[in-house]
C-alpha cells in the first residue's frame, strides 16, 4: 500500500477502538481491508445524512471544504484521513483558481477525489479524454491540475492538447499526480515490456489499479486484472515464461502475497518448465 492509504487504514482503526466510527465512503477501493475494517465494527456510509455515529472519518480521498463544513453542521465530529499528496492537489488547485486562472482538472467526474478537487470551485471543468479537450469553451488563462492517481503521460498529453487547441491562451499545469502513482507506472512499464501474462491486484473500482492495467496492457497483449487469488485462472499462463505481478497502491501486501503463491500454483500444474514470477512493487 501507499503511505497514504496505509496511514488512513491505521487511523480508522485506531479510531474504531476509541469509539463509534463511520467512514463516509470506501476508505480504500479494496474489499479485503474493508472487511477487516467491518469486523471491528466501522459502519460505511455513502452519504454524511445516513450516519449514526458522533464520529465521520473522511477518507484518503479527501473532501472539499463546502463537504465539510456540510457534514459538520449535522453535528458529526469529522476525523480527516486525506492523504497529504491529495492535500498538495487541493491547494494547487486552490491557487490556480485564486490567480485567475480557470480550474481543469483532468479526471474521473465522479471520482470521490476529483469531487473534493472541484466542490470549492464555482466554475471548472473535469477532462479525462480527447473529446473533452475538444468540448472545452475558450478562456483567456486556464489552470490545469489532475487527480492524484493518473497516469502523468496521459495527463501532460492532455495538457499538450490544451496548448494546441487554445494558442492565444496561457495554459498553466501543475502534476499532481502523487509519486507512489507515478512510481508504480514506471515500474509497471518496465514490467510488462519483460512479460508475457502480467496481473494487476487491486479492487476494481480503484483508479490507480485501473490505470495500471491501461498502462501494462500498452506494452504486454495479456493483462490481467484480479481482486484476490481466486480470480486466477490457471489457462492464462499457457506458454507462458515470464509472468509479471504488480498492485494498486490501495492492495494490502498478503492479497499480492496470495496472488503470487496461486499464480506459482497454477505454473507448477500448468506447465513443465518453470515460470518465473516477478513481483514489483
Ligand atoms: S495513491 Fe497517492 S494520493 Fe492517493 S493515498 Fe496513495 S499516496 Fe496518497
Amino acid at each position: 500500500m501507499c503511505f497514504g492509504v496505509r496511514d488512513a487504514v491505521a487511523l480508522a482503526l485506531e479510531h474504531a477502538d476509541a469509539g463509534p466510527l463511520t467512514i463516509l465512503g470506501d476508505l480504500v477501493h479494496n474489499p479485503s481491508v474493508l472487511a477487516a475494517l467491518e469486523a471491528k465494527g466501522v459502519a460505511v456510509a455513502q452519504d454524511a445524512t445516513h450516519v449514526q455515529t458522533p464520529t465521520v472519518m473522511v477518507t484518503a480521498h479527501g473532501a472539499s471544504e463546502r463537504a465539510l463544513a456540510r457534514t459538520r453542521a449535522l453535528g458529526l465530529t469529522v476525523v480527516e484521513a486525506t492523504c497529504p499528496l491529495v492535500r498538495v492537489a487541493h491547494r494547487a488547485v486552490a491557487a490556480l483558481a485564486r490567480d485567475g486562472y480557470h480550474p481543469v482538472i483532468v479526471g474521473q467526474r465522479d471520482h470521490v477525489e476529483v469531487r473534493g478537487l472541484t466542490g470549492d470551485l464555482d466554475r471548472f471543468d473535469v477532462i479525462l479524454e480527447d473529446a473533452d479537450v475538444l468540448a472545452l469553451e475558450e478562456h483567456p488563462r486556464f489552470g490545469v491540475a489532475s487527480q492524484t492517481t493518473q497516469a502523468v503521460d496521459k495527463v501532460r498529453h492532455l495538457v499538450d492538447l490544451i496548448r494546441r487547441r487554445f494558442p492565444e491562451s496561457e495554459v498553466r499545469f501543475i502534476d499532481t499526480v502523487c509519486k507512489p502513482t507515478k512510481d508504480r507506472q514506471t515500474s509497471a512499464v518496465e514490467m510488462a515490456r519483460q512479460s508475457d501474462v502480467v496481473v494487476v491486484v487491486g479492487g476494481r473500482s480503484s483508479n490507480n489499479t485501473r490505470e495500471l492495467v491501461k498502462t501494462c496492457a500498452r506494452y504486454c497483449a495479456r493483462v490481467h486484472h484480479v481482486q484476490t487469488e481466486t480470480d486466477v485462472r490457471p489457462e492464462w499462463f499457457d506458454g507462458a515464461e515470464v509472468v509479471g505481478l504488480t498492485a494498486g497502491t490501495s492492495t494490502p501486501d498478503d492479497v499480492i502475497d496470495a496472488v503470487e503463491a496461486q499464480v506459482s500454483k497454477t505454473d507448477a500444474k500448468t506447465h513443465s518448465r518453470a515460470t518465473d514470477v516477478e513481483v514489483w512493487r
